[in-house]
């Protein structure tokens, strides 16, 4: 059935860019074992951030050649893989035109908000990387295959906090007594955000210009990290960030509580997002590419299931920590980040569930099965990571994690 989790590729070719990511991974086993023909794209550049800063993931990943090698063993089903930069043209078209996709997943960018807070070269490398790669597929779509389909992975952050509801991605104004309906306006709140309002931007003209089809998937804060195929053989297992610098929310609070951390609330914790569970970020992008945007369009789906504030988070992380015999204590610690610490946050979410999403609600039994699963991995925190690494307002940053 299309646009279920269990629907059939039926050999969809589908190019999985940033493949060997956390979202990327998960999704390329997905679609891999539901029946599309998967090629990822990577230049493992997320493992180099890694090396550089003295970061690791909690789980203890395979390389990339590896986790295809035993994925062709445990499900018989190929994965194609192509190392190389999308910033690197004759890579990318002499992949594209190798492979042929008929959609493309674009997850290949630098996600960190901190990250591209580090100094000015890091900003500028965030938005070098992220507008130039996505500049890139937008021509190797028009060049090779203009009736491919382009899932670009956006994030909720471009929109910031406004102090009006959140549509999905466009609003209808009236204004001195016309109408019209038009990208809703952006507000990223760091240099990683805006590089993918950048984007949006970019995508929307590719779109009119060359009557592409694409889709933006405005993705909320990803949780959990176990996913149908990641544990069916250990070097399949999938990544799982929770230092200073790419630890998002609630994998980071899990760990935290793990070790006996106390869970670390930036300002006053009233900053609230949407969230989803990776099982929903992967079975999202297998809907929107059974049902893709129409040509010229840039069709913009918010990407998240439920919204938390940071406060809440901690609450329930607590109660389940303590349920488990855990001791969890939460501490407020100064907000390296310039974000509003209360305010109104209502965002739409329906597109997605209009086309057959069943989400995953985070409840006890998921925080449950979270804190179990890093508590096998406990012996591999490293506590100097946990603390935030980055402050906005300073620059250049010295990163608390180069030097441990
Ligand atoms: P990740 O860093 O784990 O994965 C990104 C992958 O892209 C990495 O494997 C990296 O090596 C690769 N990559 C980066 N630049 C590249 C380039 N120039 N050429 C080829 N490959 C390149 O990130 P993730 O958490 O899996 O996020 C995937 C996407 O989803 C990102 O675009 C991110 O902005 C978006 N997103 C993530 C979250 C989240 O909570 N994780 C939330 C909202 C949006």
């Amino acid at each position: 059935v299309a646009g279920t989790a269990h629907s059939n590729g039926g050999g969809t070719r589908v190019m999985i860019i940033g493949g060997d990511g956390y979202c990327g991974w998960a999704t390329a086993l997905h679609l891999s074992a539901r029946g599309y023909n998967v090629c990822i794209v990577d230049n493992l550049a997320r493992r180099n951030y890694d090396l550089q800063l003295g970061l690791d993931t909690l789980t203890p990943i395979a390389s990339a050649h590896e986790r295809v090698r035993t994925w062709g063993e445990v499900s018989g089903q190929h994965i194609d893989l192509q190392i190389g930069d999308i910033c690197d043209w004759e890579f990318l078209s002499q992949a594209f035109q190798s492979f042929k996709p008929d959609a493309v997943v674009h997850f290949g960018e630098q996600r960190s908000a901190p990250y591209s807070m580090i100094d000015r070269q890091h900003a500028v490398y965030t938005q070098t990387n992220n507008v130039m790669g996505t500049i890139n597929v937008l021509y190797a779509i028009k060049e090779f295959n203009p009736d491919c389909h382009m899932v670009k992975l956006g994030t909720m952050g471009e929109y910031g906090t406004p102090n009006i509801d959140i549509e999905e991605g466009y609003i209808t104004i009236e204004h001195n007594g016309r109408k019209d309906t038009l990208p809703y306006p952006k507000q990223g709140g760091s240099f990683y955000h805006l590089s993918k309002v950048h984007d949006s931007h970019n995508m929307h003209f590719a779109a009119r210009a060359w009557k592409i089809a694409i889709t933006d998937l405005n993705q909320g804060v990803v949780y959990g990290v176990r996913t149908e195929e990641t544990v069916a053989h250990k070097a399949l297992i999938n990544r799982y960030d929770y230092d200073g610098i790419f630890g998002t929310a609630l994998n980071r609070f899990v760990v935290q509580a793990a070790v006996g951390h106390p869970l670390t609330v930036y300002g006053k914790g009233g900053q609230t997002r949407g969230f989803l569970d990776i099982r929903d970020t992967v079975r999202c992008i297998q809907i929107a590419i059974d049902n893709p945007a129409n040509k010229g369009e840039m069709r913009v789906f918010n990407q998240f299931t439920e919204q938390f504030s940071v406060n809440d988070l901690a609450r329930i992380v607590t109660a389940e920590g303590n349920r488990l015999g855990l001791n969890v204590e939460t501490i407020s610690i100064l907000n390296p980040r310039v974000e509003a610490e209360e305010h109104y946050y209502n965002a739409k979410c329906t597109k997605l569930r209009d086309l057959g999403l069943e989400p995953h609600i985070l409840g006890e039994a998921i925080v449950d099965s979270l804190l179990e699963f890093v508590i096998e991995y406990k012996d591999r925190v490293n506590m100097e990571l946990i603390k935030p690494a980055v402050d906005w307002r300073k620059s250049p940053t010295s990163v608390a994690t180069m030097s441990a």
